[in-house]
């Protein structure tokens, strides 16, 4: 008799689903079950609501991402409408504040904009889908640079990198022209002005098909293939906690939303991709709680602007018949804004910024019709650089057994502050905005620091180390210290200072502890059958 290991993931978002992927595919007898505390939005799971054509359907998926904010559905969630109060907002569509406010909220004054998403394929069915990949001192000391680019392009096809998408827009080349003038002489070699890698599938008409967890999880949805068989998603499924005992990890106690039934699904493994604030949430009120849970708090904080571009250099650049034929292109995708994708990636030690440079027709606000850039004809860009932050302990999120949150579990309180290390970058980047807008046209919003917690990538909060020495929570294979069998995933196990989008980052930390895992499980089935068989 042989003996089937069973993986439990907590969430299902591009982690998760990165975990469930590369288990099934490097262990063939292994089966996993995904628990999903919201709803599925799109027939087919995890895909980016930026894919649906209709505005409506686009807007319902989004709302019912939303949390205890997603109005006429929040039901959806199972969460009593006597705990939402007035007042509740929205962060960016499709996501929730965790800060918002009503009773059961989160208490995050110095972090406000923090926000998550509660849905199949999580804040991955809403993302923007850059994923640059991290270099310097960005990346992980501890793994070995040949080792780090196998896992980087591993990651990469899992989300379908695309490292041109837009290049054959002229706008977009023109927008690269001009900054590379500007900043061209100071950056180094293979650290340039080029376009932003983004994950998704372009498609003949030049459109993108944006990737989501669907994108990741591959062949476990398709109908009919072999791991399809032993892939099991269940959405309205909130964990409540991780069972354990004695570094142990035995299962997961799970509430059906739909029913509120509550019931115990035995695993040998648990991965828990849950968000960096519900991850370490999680295992605080499953009484896991390693020194550094929810300590070292860090995201990338974003510089701003929106640009009119500028008509001369502009049409010194693109031809009439060039924007005429870009224009018509973009007519038959009007569904999606984005028509280029830019950037300056991060270098040290001159150049410890991530500029973004998005292209779109129309600014990403509404603009007074007697604005002087109102219906600029050559549209207009929305960019910021990313400034790192610095990790330090007493930036965290902590959690209150005495108070529960609207979800019943311990509430969360965020501490986090800018520190004389971080200013002088935020003073150069704001500077460095200034002199990229000079150069692209006329200010339509002035450069401005946007408020902590907007970045949604969130870092740091379950870091993993080379050493159990207090200042992680994981191993270079991202198994919580002391528990051989409890993995943890998401942009929560960066612990260095970033500048840049951290998914792709995250997926390659979890393909290095996917594949462990799965290793580990094949040599313990083989000792059990051996066992049951004697
Ligand atoms: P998530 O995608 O957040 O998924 C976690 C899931 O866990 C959620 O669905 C949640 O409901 C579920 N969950 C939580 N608690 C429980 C529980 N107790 N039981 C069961 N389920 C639970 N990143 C980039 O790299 N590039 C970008 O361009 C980019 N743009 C973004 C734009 C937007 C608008 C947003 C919202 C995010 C963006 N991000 C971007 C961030 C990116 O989406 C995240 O890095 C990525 O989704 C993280 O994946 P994850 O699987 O770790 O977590």
């Amino acid at each position: 008799m042989s003996h089937t290991p069973t993986v439990a993931i907590v969430g299902s978002g591009p982690i998760g689903s990165a975990y469930a992927r590369v288990i099934l595919e490097s262990n063939p007898g292994a089966r996993v079950v995904m628990f999903e505390a919201g709803p599925q939005l799109t027939a087919v799971p995890g895909e980016s609501v930026r894919n649906i054509a209709d505005p409506d359907a686009k807007a319902r998926a989004r709302e019912m991402s939303q949390g205890p904010q997603s109005g006429a559905f929040r039901e959806s969630l199972g969460i009593p409408a006597g705990v939402v109060v007035e007042g509740m907002f929205t962060a960016r569509q499709g996501t929730h504040l965790l800060d918002f406010g009503g009773p059961g909220s989160a208490h995050a004054p110095s972090f406000p904009a923090a926000a998550a998403a509660t849905n199949v394929g999580g804040q991955g069915a809403h993302w923007t889908c850059a994923i640059p990949r991290p270099a310097f001192s960005e990346k992980i000391g501890f793994i070995a640079d040949d080792e780090w680019e196998e896992l980087i392009e591993a990651a990469e096809a899992l989300l379908h990198a695309q490292s041109d998408a837009f290049s054959d827009s002229p706008i977009g080349s023109a927008i690269r022209s001009v900054l590379h003038d500007e900043f061209g002489d100071e950056l180094p070699a293979g650290y340039g002005v080029g376009t932003l890698p983004v994950a998704g599938d372009p498609q003949p008409d030049g459109s993108m098909v944006w990737a989501g967890a669907d994108t990741v999880l591959g062949p476990l949805i398709e109908d009919g293939t072999p791991e399809s068989a032993r892939f099991e998603l269940r959405d309205l499924a909130l964990v409540r906690r991780i069972e354990h005992e004695k570094g142990e990890v035995t299962g997961l106690t799970v509430e059906d939303l739909r029913t509120r039934e509550v019931g115990f699904f035995p695993a040998d493994a648990v991965v828990v991709a849950a968000d960096a604030f519900r991850s370490p949430q999680l295992l605080w009120a499953s009484g896991i709680r390693p020194r550094a849970l929810g300590r070292y708090l860090t995201e990338h904080h974003v510089v701003i602007t929106t640009i009119a571009l500028d008509d001369t250099r502009m049409s010194g650049l693109v031809s009439d018949d060039e924007f005429s034929a870009e224009l018509a292109r973009r007519a038959q995708n009007a569904a999606d804004p984005v028509a280029a994708v830019n950037r300056i990636p991060f270098s040290e030690p001159d150049h410890p910024f991530s500029l973004q440079v998005m292209y779109a027709e129309n600014p990403p606000f509404q603009l007074d019709p007697s604005h002087p850039s109102a219906g600029n004809r050559w549209g207009y860009v929305n960019m910021g650089y990313g400034v790192r932050k610095h990790p330090r302990f007493e930036d965290s999120v902590t959690f209150d057994d005495g108070e529960l949150d609207y979800r019943g579990f311990p509430n969360m309180t965020i501490e986090y502050a800018l520190t004389d290390a971080e200013q002088p970058e935020i003073e150069e980047a704001t500077a460095r905005l200034r002199r990229a807008g000079a150069a692209l046209g006329a200010f339509v919003a002035e450069p401005r620091l946007l408020p902590n917690g907007s970045s949604l990538h969130y870092m740091g909060t379950m870091r993993m180390g080379a050493d159990d020495d207090g200042t992680s929570v994981a191993d270079p294979w991202s198994r919580v210290w002391g528990y051989d069998n409890l993995i943890v995933g998401g942009n929560a196990l960066i612990p260095t200072a970033n500048t840049m989008n951290p998914t792709l980052m995250s997926v390659a930390i979890a393909v290095r502890g996917a594949r462990r895992i799965a290793e580990q499980l094949a040599e313990r089935a083989a000792e059990r059958t051996e066992e049951l068989a004697r």
